[in-house]
C-alpha cells in the first residue's frame, strides 16, 4: 500500500485490459488516477471502482491522436489533481493482419498514428507538467513484438520497435529533469485486444491453446502481470531505472 502516494498518474487506454489493471493498481497504491480512453462508459466505471475502493480517480475522454484534446485534458487533470508525475502510454491497437505487400497506406498509417504518434503527443504534452511536479516517470507499452519478430501484423511490429527507441531517446533528453522513461514488453496477455485479434483469425479456444504453448511458462499472461511492472516503474523503487526494457513475457523471448 502507498507505493505511489502523492503522485498523479495518467493512463491512456485505461478502460480495458492492461490499462484498466494499471489504473486500479495505481489507485490502490495511493496515486490520484486520471483514467483516459475513447470508451467513455467503461472508462467511467474504472474511475468509479477506484473511488468506491477508497482511492481517488476521474475519467477523461482522450483520443491519443488528437493533440488539442490531449493538451486540454492534461491541463484539466493538473487543475484537478496537481502536476502529473506518472504517464502510462498504454493505448494501442493491433491493426491490419496482412503481409506487407497487401497492406494499404491507410492501414499502415492508422497503426502508426495510434501506437507511435499517440505516444509522441502524450509525452510532448506531459513534460511541462512533470517539470512542475519536480520529477516524473513515463511508461511506454511496447511489446515482445518490439524486440523480436513473428510473421504477422507488420505495422504493429514497426510501431512497437519505434516505441522502444523513442523511450530511450526521451530517457536521455529528460534525465536532467529527473523524468525517467522506460518501456514494457509484454508477451500475450489475455485482454479484449487479444481476444478480438483471435476472433478475427478463427476459433478463439483453439487459438488460445496455441498461444499458451508459445510461452515457456505454459500460458498467456493476465493484465495484473503487467500492472505490477507498471507500479514498480511508476514508484520511487525504480528511481535509478531509466531507458530500460522491462520484459514480462513468460519466457517467450528466451529462445
Ligand atoms: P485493449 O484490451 O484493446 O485496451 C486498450 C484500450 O485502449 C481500449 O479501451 C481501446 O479502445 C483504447 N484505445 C484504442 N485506441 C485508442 C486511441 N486512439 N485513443 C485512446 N484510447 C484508445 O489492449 P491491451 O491488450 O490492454 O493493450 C494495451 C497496450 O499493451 C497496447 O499498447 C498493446 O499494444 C500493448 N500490448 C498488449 C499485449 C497483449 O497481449 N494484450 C501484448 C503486448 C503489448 P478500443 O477497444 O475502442 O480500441
Amino acid at each position: 500500500m502507498g507505493r505511489v502516494s502523492n503522485k498523479v498518474a495518467v493512463v491512456t487506454g485505461g478502460a480495458l485490459g492492461i490499462g484498466r489493471a494499471a489504473c486500479v493498481m495505481l489507485g490502490a497504491e495511493g496515486a490520484s488516477v486520471a483514467v483516459t480512453d475513447i470508451l467513455d462508459e467503461q472508462g467511467r466505471e474504472v474511475a468509479e471502482l477506484i473511488n468506491s475502493s477508497g482511492g481517488r480517480a476521474a475519467y477523461w475522454h482522450l483520443e491519443v491522436t488528437d493533440e488539442a484534446q490531449i493538451k486540454s485534458a492534461f491541463s484539466e487533470i493538473e487543475k484537478q489533481f496537481g502536476p502529473i508525475s506518472i504517464l502510462v502510454n498504454n493505448a494501442g491497437i493491433t491493426g491490419a493482419n496482412k503481409p506487407t505487400h497487401e497492406l494499404t497506406q491507410e492501414e499502415w498509417d492508422h497503426v502508426m498514428n495510434v501506437n507511435v504518434k499517440g505516444v509522441f503527443l502524450c509525452t510532448k504534452h506531459v513534460i511541462g507538467s512533470m517539470r512542475r511536479a519536480g520529477s516524473g516517470s513515463i511508461i511506454n507499452l511496447s511489446s515482445i513484438y518490439g524486440l523480436v519478430s513473428a510473421p504477422d501484423i507488420p505495422p504493429y511490429h514497426a510501431s512497437k520497435g519505434a516505441v522502444r527507441l523513442m523511450t530511450k531517446t526521451d530517457a536521455l533528453l529528460y534525465a536532467k529533469d529527473k523524468i525517467r522513461a522506460n518501456s514494457i514488453h509484454p508477451a500475450y496477455i489475455w485482454t479484449p485486444l487479444v481476444e478480438k485479434f483471435l476472433k478475427s483469425q478463427g476459433d478463439v479456444t483453439e487459438l488460445r491453446k496455441k498461444l499458451d504453448t508459445l510461452h515457456p511458462l505454459g500460458h498467456v499472461g493476465e493484465p495484473d502481470d503487467i500492472a505490477y511492472g507498471i507500479v514498480y516503474l511508476a514508484s520511487d523503487e525504480s528511481k535509478f531505472v531509466t531507458g530500460s526494457e522491462l520484459v514480462i513475457d513468460g519466457g517467450y523471448t528466451c529462445r
